[in-house]
């Protein structure tokens, strides 16, 4: 693993650090880039700026690892809030959760219940709704609490990482249950045995998994594929691999996070394929930005930037 991938995923694990960063404008200032605002008003407001470009929105409550039941259950509630907005708004919106900001540490029981009540309100509106993938000691519990509120939601998704050695023949198991897949590469600190360390091996199970998902029986099943990706080289194999099989560009689609690779994301759409922007909002963005220092270390120059004041 690049030496300083690592350091800012040990960085997204440390409280002390959480609490400092937030307290500092600059650095504020340079998340703002990939997070239109810390509000659901915000997120809505971004959302229907991207609906007059064409491009769908993921909406998420930035939050992880709820430690308390009481504020489990509060995040559920503003899910069931950002339904309702969705609804009355008529935006093309769906929404994603993480299972530890519903309570999966306190137990599954907690996560259904939570994840359970989300799923009855979302289906009064059309988009899918999604479940985040953690780091790998919750995809086990992740595929159970899925599976336990499955007949509450027609359209319900879930990430699959592809660095993960396991997800191929997990993937198997969604196909065969008709889930919606967002595949995406894996953002989290992971061991070799666990998880691919090469990029290049990443890139070719990201493909895989993505042209299982394009198969015919797949497809029949019910289950479909969203490609969480910035990559243009992936994207363009997996448009080539597509038109090459004649599938229809509306059969499956691409997601984005908000404020990356924006060009791509507005070519996608003039190019009649369908993309989706995941925008992300909410007070608690400290371990969300250091996974996106870690994709691209670059980024961090947007906080130097900040604090010298350009
Ligand atoms: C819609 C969506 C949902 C996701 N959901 C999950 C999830 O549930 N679980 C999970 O583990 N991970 C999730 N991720 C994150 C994912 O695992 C990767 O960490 C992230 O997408 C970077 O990988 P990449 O596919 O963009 O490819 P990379 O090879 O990392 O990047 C390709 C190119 O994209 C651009 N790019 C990528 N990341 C950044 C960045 N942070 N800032 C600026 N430019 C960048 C760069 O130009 C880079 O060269 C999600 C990603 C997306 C897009």
């Amino acid at each position: 693993m690049n030496p300083l991938r690592g350091l800012f995923l040990v960085a997204a694990d440390n409280s002390w650090l959480r609490v400092q960063a937030q307290r500092r404008g600059f650095v504020r200032r340079a998340v703002s880039r990939f997070m239109p605002g810390e509000t659901l008003d915000d997120a809505l407001a971004a959302a229907k700026t991207l609906a007059g470009a064409r491009l769908g929105t993921i909406l998420t409550h930035l939050g992880e690892n709820v430690a308390d039941a009481a504020e489990a259950r509060a995040v559920a509630d503003h899910y069931l809030e950002v339904v309702r907005r969705v609804r009355e708004s008529g935006l093309d919106a769906e929404v994603s959760v993480k299972l530890t900001q519903l309570g999966l540490d306190l137990g599954t029981a907690v996560a259904i219940e939570n994840l359970g009540r989300i799923a009855d309100c979302a289906r009064t509106i059309p988009g899918r709704l999604w479940v985040d993938m953690e780091s790998s000691p919750y995809v086990d519990r992740t595929f159970g609490v899925l599976r336990a509120v499955r007949d509450r939601h027609p359209r319900l998704g879930v990430a699959v990482q592809a660095y993960l050695h396991r997800s191929a023949a997990d993937l198997e198991t969604l196909v065969a249950d008709g889930f919606a897949v967002r595949v995406v590469k894996g953002a989290y600190r992971e061991p070799a045995d666990v998880a691919m360390p090469r990029k290049a091996d990443v890139d070719e199970s990201f493909f895989r998994l993505a042209a299982r998902l394009l198969a015919d029986d797949a497809r029949r099943n019910g289950a479909s594929l969203t490609a969480g990706t910035h990559d243009p080289r992936l994207i363009a194999r997996i448009v080539a691999y597509a038109d090459s099989l004649r599938i229809p560009r509306d059969a499956y689609e691409f997601a984005m996070l908000y404020g990356i690779q924006r060009s791509e994301q507005a070519r996608l759409a003039a190019e009649g394929h369908r993309c989706r922007v995941l925008v992300s909002y909410g007070r608690y963005w400290f371990p969300w930005y250091m996974r996106r220092l870690a994709e691209r270390p670059a980024n961090v120059l947007f906080v130097v930037r900040g604090m010298l004041g350009r």
